[in-house]
């Protein structure tokens, strides 16, 4: 089991990583704005009209938009691995309830899963 110490370090490292993917997602959505303005094309018509033409850009977008989703997915994690520091939870796998290895947790503080259940996990996939 974790000790006090051991909670306030992950949660310090959590915070500090929320930070900056909050930057991130914030940079990634100025961008997305940024290249929608002077679109005055509507989406649809331009799917089945000018594929050609808007294609580039259209796909530009599309990928700011996946990672602003792929960010957002990993906050919600974060968001996740404090609420289970409050709750006393942390460092156990979710799914088969032994303590996850500091080391792992190091790496990837938000883990849920212990290194066993989550390459069970991505063979199942
Ligand atoms: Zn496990």
């Amino acid at each position: 089991m974790m000790d006090k110490k051991d909670l306030e370090y992950f949660k310090q490292l959590i915070l500090k990583k929320r930070e900056e993917l909050i930057k991130q997602i914030e940079a990634l959505k100025q961008n997305a704005i940024g290249e929608g303005r002077d679109d005055t094309v509507p989406e649809q018509s331009g799917y089945t009209y000018h594929m050609a033409d808007i294609g580039t850009d259209a796909m530009e977008r599309e990928k700011s938009f996946y990672l602003a989703s792929r960010e957002g997915n990993l906050l919600w994690h974060l968001d996740q691995a404090l609420l289970r520091i409050e709750k006393g939870e942390y460092g156990i796998c979710v799914q088969c309830g032994k303590p996850i290895s500091r080391a792992r947790l190091e790496a990837v503080p938000h883990a849920r899963l212990c290194i066993e259940c989550k390459s069970k996990e991505e063979q199942g996939r």
